[in-house]
């Protein structure tokens, strides 16, 4: 019953903001969105490699201070044909900053990010969403992205635990799928949750492309 509350109150949401909040794409097609949290990160290469390898599109929400640190990560991203948006400068819970200093964050983020081709999204970080943070990110011209299919990937499950969790059998078509980067089981079950889900019929789309009207 509350999982079926929160579902509603995110439709409302979803619908009142003209996508503009978004948990999860159209459930009229088969198609659902990978999502990486966190980077860029010392494996970012090898998580690029392994989607390049299979054909995958994904879309990375990566921090304005790491990118800050690696400016050709945003062009590798990019090059593999993936979305990339902010995810915080610091990782700060987007709830508990002013709407001063969010506009911050998200302007040195996108500074650091330079140009990039699907337009201008975030992710807060924790999934931490509120009303004053919320409004302080759509004047700003942002469409928020949440997840609507949670891997867990961080809670330390094994590579074939975490591949069975993201089976096609447990997904919606619509679904935006939450993973991070820097994980070793996440890569090593990565193949496996690609292939199932095309197994299953689902198309992998980038976010932007998952939400498009
Ligand atoms: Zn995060």
């Amino acid at each position: 019953m509350k999982a079926r509350v929160k579902q509603l109150a995110r439709e409302v949401v979803q619908r009142a903001t003209r996508g503009r909040i978004v948990w999860r794409g159209p459930a009229d097609a088969r198609r659902v969105a990978l999502t990486f949290d966190d980077g860029p990160h010392a494996m970012t290469e090898r998580y690029l490699a392994c989607l390049a390898s299979l054909g995958a599109p994904a879309t990375f929400f990566v921090m304005g201070y790491y990118v800050e640190r690696r400016p050709d990560v945003v062009a590798e991203y990019l090059r593999g044909g993936h979305q990339v948006a902010g995810h915080g400068y610091y990782h700060k819970r987007f709830t508990r900053l002013s709407p001063g200093a969010l506009r911050d964050q998200l302007a040195r983020t996108e500074a650091a990010l330079g140009p990039v081709p699907h337009g201008r999204w975030v992710r807060p970080p924790h999934g931490s969403l509120g009303p004053v943070d919320g409004a302080t990110m759509l004047a700003s011209g942002y469409t928020v992205a949440m997840w609507s299919f949670d891997s867990r990937d961080h809670d330390g499950a094994a590579a074939d635990v975490l591949a069975a969790r993201c089976a096609p059998a447990r997904c919606r078509p619509g679904d935006v799928l939450l993973f991070h980067e820097g994980q070793a089981t996440t890569l090593a079950a990565l193949p496996r949750v690609v292939d199932a889900l095309r197994d299953g019929g689902f198309e992998l789309v980038t976010m932007a492309d998952l939400t498009a009207r």
